[in-house]
């Protein structure tokens, strides 16, 4: 397809707003890390960032890194580097790729944001393995690298029903990590500090909510692609103001979208949940691709996962054990096909895309049969392409297309 001809994705005009607070974001973790202060923890992507936020850390988070490693295409050179420590490249390609990274002391930081060399370097690093058990070990290499500790949630997976007895574990838990953080960050625990933090972080995610449910509209004002890089503030600066003020913003923008009718897909005729994880280093030319069949990706269980409903300032605690543990990559097979049920009610849906990525099969979820009972189920087509987050030679460019363009004939003969 030449050039002009490309089909256009139709700006967000907030995207200058967000690229300016991602910014700022990263400016002040370097300066942390060069003045010594404040100290900087690591945390997993659903990991307690707010507890670390109200004992006074800055906090980093290295899946962002590994999605800027993946949309920058760069994935490709690092994960062979960590594949040569022992790696294996069947294992998450965050972990791989951001390791790999590290050791050749490059990060796409440096190329996006002038005077950055380096990723920071943290004091501490706290993961929860609600997500999987690779955060674990990627965060058990980098403890012994940099000589920092490394401290942990152990959360259950594959649940269904949630247990006073699961969450009453998870809330000692994270109340265990208090005093080791008080000493490695210097600040003493503050309830009212955690309570005004968590606040903020049910502020933003309510808000991040909205933001996805304008796309129950029809048109949909924004693409699941567009949503994969406007999440980025929901996932690094949750439980800030700046956060909530810049999904203020982008929701304005959207709903005048809704109110003009004015779709992310231009002549939208049908409307695609995806399932699994972005294959980050196609973003733009799956979207372009969608748009060139009037098909809209409108609604996805990866931006879903940072909406935490059960946050509770009155209930800090064991709120965000019940916040952190009720996420869909934690439950069950049941709970997951209920959930994908309702989603298609709610937005509409007529196909479900699921991605098999490679490395992840935590967030690949048509293993176990699942397309095919919900086919069977809700009487809409199921697909399932092969491929990866970061790791592109999983990814079949050809094959993906023309199952994609078979599956788009398909919802039109429906
Ligand atoms: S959930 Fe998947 S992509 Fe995320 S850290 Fe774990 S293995 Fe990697």
């Amino acid at each position: 397809m030449s050039e002009e001809k490309k089909p256009a994705i139709k700006k967000i005009q907030a995207t200058g707003h967000m690229r300016k607070i991602m910014a700022d974001y990263f400016y002040e973790l370097d300066n942390a890390m060069k003045q010594g202060s404040p100290k900087i923890a690591w945390c997993t992507s659903v990991g307690p960032a707010e507890l670390l936020l109200s004992l006074g850390f800055l906090v980093y988070y290295p899946e962002n890194h590994g999605a800027m490693l993946g949309s920058s295409r760069q994935a490709a050179s690092y994960i062979p580097v960590a594949n040569a420590i022992g790696y294996s490249p069947d294992i998450c390609s965050y972990l791989t790729s951001d390791v790999g990274a590290f050791i050749k002391k490059e990060t796409p930081l440096s190329r996006a944001y002038e005077g950055i060399e380096g990723v920071p370097i943290p004091d501490v690093l706290v993961y929860n393995t609600n997500q999987c058990r690779d955060v674990q070990d990627w965060f058990s290499w980098y403890s012994k690298e940099l000589n920092v500790p490394a401290l942990g949630i152990s959360t259950y997976r594959n649940i269904g029903n949630i247990t006073e007895d699961h969450l009453s574990s998870i809330e000692k838990q994270i109340k265990g990590l208090i005093p080791q953080l008080e000493e490695i960050g210097g600040n003493k625990f503050d309830i009212d500090k955690f309570r005004h933090i968590l606040g903020l972080s049910y502020d933003c995610t309510q808000l991040w909510k909205k933001v996805l449910e304008t796309n129950k509209s029809i048109p949909a004002p924004i693409s699941f692609f567009d949503e994969t890089i406007h999440m980025g503030p929901a996932v690094v600066l949750r439980g800030t103001e700046t956060a909530v003020e810049y999904y203020e913003v982008l929701l304005q923008e959207l709903e005048e979208r809704v109110a003009q009718k004015e779709g992310a897909v231009q002549d939208e005729k049908f409307r695609v949940y995806w399932e699994g994880m972005p294959i980050w280093g196609k973003l733009r030319d799956l979207a372009e691709f969608f748009i060139s069949l009037r098909t809209a990706v409108i609604a996805s269980t990866y931006c879903n996962s940072w909406i935490f409903d059960s946050f509770d300032p009155d209930d800090p605690f064991m709120s965000m054990a019940r916040a952190y543990t009720e996420i869909f990559i934690v439950r069950d097979e049941n709970f997951k096909e209920l959930y994908i049920e309702k989603m298609v009610d709610m937005y509409g849906i007529n196909g479900i895309l699921f991605h098999d990525a490679k490395t992840c099969p935590n967030n690949s979820n048509n293993r176990y049969g699942m397309p095919e009972r919900l086919e069977k189920k809700l009487g809409i087509p199921a697909l399932t392409i092969n491929g990866d987050l970061n790791d592109l030679r999983c990814y079949s460019e050809e094959q993906a297309k023309t199952n994609i363009e078979a599956f788009v004939e398909q919802l039109a003969n429906k």
